[in-house]
């Protein structure tokens, strides 16, 4: 499959066995699925999002918000634990036209996604089981497993 650098950008491709042994780009060596969230702004995103094998799970947060800070080392935890899938985090507002395309009501808002369609949503802070929870739910439900 295909993995989008988050430091550099570069496609690379990993077969899926490999995906647990924290593989590391080819341009530049840094981690492919680094374990903790990677930030995606109006200049990587379509990049990163379009080419992505992987689902990517989205916080859109902003720093005047009080259950985004509280939410942030949940987020954290439970990107440790999830190596297939990609955690990123978009800063609402240094990204104000991801955040309208995403049609952000309130933050924190957390999307799923598989490449470019929309998994699931769900907005509000949540804890580190109940990430987990939603994120089992509706993967499994994308997969149909
Ligand atoms: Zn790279």
């Amino acid at each position: 499959m295909i993995i989008v650098c988050p430091s550099c950008s570069a496609k690379n491709r990993v077969p899926e066995d490999k995906l647990e042994v924290n593989p590391s780009c080819g341009q530049c060596h840094q981690a492919l699925i680094p374990l903790a969230p990677i930030e995606l702004n109006e200049q990587n995103f379509s990049h990163f999002i379009a080419n992505s094998d992987l689902p990517v799970f989205i916080d859109l947060w902003a720093e005047w918000c009080g259950p985004c800070k509280m939410m942030a080392p949940y987020f954290a935890q439970v990107a440790a634990q999830n190596p297939k899938v990609i955690f990123a985090k978009i800063n609402t507002e240094e990204s104000p036209r991801l955040s309208s395309a995403f049609n952000v009501r309130s933050i924190p808002t957390l999307v799923l996604m598989n490449k470019t369609s929309e998994i699931a949503r769900i907005s509000g802070a949540l804890r580190s089981t109940e990430l987990q929870q939603w994120l089992d739910q509706h993967l499994n439900a994308k997969t149909g497993s």
